[in-house]
């Protein structure tokens, strides 16, 4: 048998983590407070998104989100609070936010989205499991010129990144997806780019491992971790003592909660991010961002999914119905044929980001504890990433040669 592993989390990042250390003969336990049936891993919009290459502290973000924090319907909202680590977190993105930061993560973001990507159609050509996937590429629809003027020069930076990215007229995107007409000057297409239906493969992926032999412990929460000579020894939850060679940390938003018991600080803040599902049809069949408004939409596997918002604003599942709003005004905007109703809206889901302040994830071993690996802050690309997590962390566990250069993931990095 190898060796025995607790996973904290059950989201994508958990889940990915436990499919390849299972991989590799690991005995595995995922431990989950929910019962895996909500939550960011579920709600978000299922890009795949090697066309994300720039990191969310880019300059010019602090300006945006000073003049949003005002505005209750605007995309990106920070709520001022009185809270230290929120602070910290704030000081860090504004030190990440420079060219020179942003000029160095881009290659790292793309190299790591597109192993990623890999890794999904691997699985998806694997026999474990059939999913819905679709590699169709991704439209960045602009209304302005301003705008795509700005999406169409990180385009530019895309294509010397080795990726497949053009500039549409109104009219190509038409010919593209002749049934859903749009009110917009054009976009810019990035063919790298694919998608699924989250929920979905959740439920594919929690069968699979189930019928492997890996142990789910859902509803439980992990209230403690003792620490011995730099080992965790125990992980404690209201009803039972985990004991294993190995720990992951995927805890999402709640990771810090929980790295702080054994002296780890991670920088990070929660992202609320809201979703509307449609269940009728669209005539959307190709992933598309409303850059001005900020809002993605995804054809899912029987469904649109309309999805939007970043609202840094504490941990919590409050539904504010004025951004449900403005993400169904936003998608009315676009394309003046769909309109959302207000059953549709009622039903929004919303879920947190765990975003970390330079964009980067935090995948590795922490200086302060040998048998802990982490992976989390994967922010807005937790869902394109989590395979590559998943393998980065079985191999760190397994003490493989990694895939990847780890070091700009670090969790001991500073900012
Ligand atoms: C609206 C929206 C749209 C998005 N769109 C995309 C997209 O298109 N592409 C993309 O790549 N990403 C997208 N994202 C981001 C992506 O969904 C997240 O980055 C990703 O789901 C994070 O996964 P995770 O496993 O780290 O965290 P989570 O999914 O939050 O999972 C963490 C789990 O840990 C559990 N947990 C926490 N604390 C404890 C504890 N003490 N004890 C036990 N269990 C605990 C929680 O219950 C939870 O299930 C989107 C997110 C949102 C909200």
């Amino acid at each position: 048998m190898g060796k025995s592993v607790v996973v904290i989390g059950g989201g994508i990042i958990g889940l990915c983590s436990a499919y390849y250390l299972k991989k590799e003969g690991c005995d595995v336990t995922i431990i989950d407070q929910s019962n895996m049936d909500g939550g960011a891993s579920h709600v978000n919009a299922g890009y795949i998104t090697p066309s994300h290459f720039v990191s969310l502290a880019a300059p010019g973000m602090i300006t945006k989100g000073i003049k949003w924090m005002f505005n209750a319907s605007s995309p990106l909202y920070v709520k001022p609070r009185l809270d230290l680590d929120f602070f910290k977190w704030a000081l860090a993105f504004k030190k990440s936010a420079t060219q020179s930061k942003v000029e160095k993560s881009i290659s790292v973001i793309k190299d790591i989205n597109l192993y990623s990507r890999d890794l999904y159609e691997d699985l998806r050509t694997s026999t474990d499991f059939e999913f819905h996937y679709e590699r169709k590429g991704l439209l960045m629809c602009y209304k302005t010129d301003e705008v795509g003027e700005e999406e169409w020069h990180i385009g530019k930076r895309g294509i010397q990144e080795g990726l497949g990215v053009k500039n549409l007229t109104k009219q190509e995107v038409e010919a593209m997806q002749p049934d859903a007409a749009m009110d917009i000057k054009g976009a810019v297409y990035y063919d790298c780019d694919a998608h699924m239906t989250p929920n979905n493969f959740m439920v594919d992926m929690i069968g699979y491992l189930n019928s492997k032999g890996v142990k789910f412990a859902k509803n439980e929460q992990v209230k403690d971790i003792e620490l011995s000579n730099n080992k965790i020894t125990k992980v404690i939850t209201e009803n039972s003592i985990f004991t294993a060679d190995e720990v992951v940390l995927a805890a999402g938003s709640w990771s810090p909660i929980l790295s702080q018991k054994l002296g780890i600080k991670i920088p990070l803040q929660a992202g609320k991010g809201y979703r509307i599902d449609v269940e009728r049809s669209t005539g959307i069949t190709i992933p598309s961002i409303l850059c001005e408004a900020k809002v993605a939409i995804t054809p899912m596997d029987g469904f649109t999914r309309f999805a939007g918002t970043m609202e840094i604003a504490g941990i919590n599942h409050d539904i504010n119905p004025k951004r449900v709003n403005a993400i169904s005004n936003a998608v009315q905007r676009y394309y003046s044929d769909i309109t959302i109703t207000s059953e549709e809206k009622e039903a929004a889901q919303c879920g947190l980001r765990p975003c970390s302040p330079d964009g980067l994830p935090y995948i590795g071993k922490s200086s302060k504890c040998d048998n802990l690996t982490i992976g989390t802050g994967h922010a807005m690309m937790g869902w394109s990433l989590g395979p590559a997590t998943g393998k980065l962390i079985s191999e760190i566990i397994l003490n493989k040669e990694v895939s990847l250069n780890l070091e700009p993931f670090s969790p001991d990095r500073c900012f």
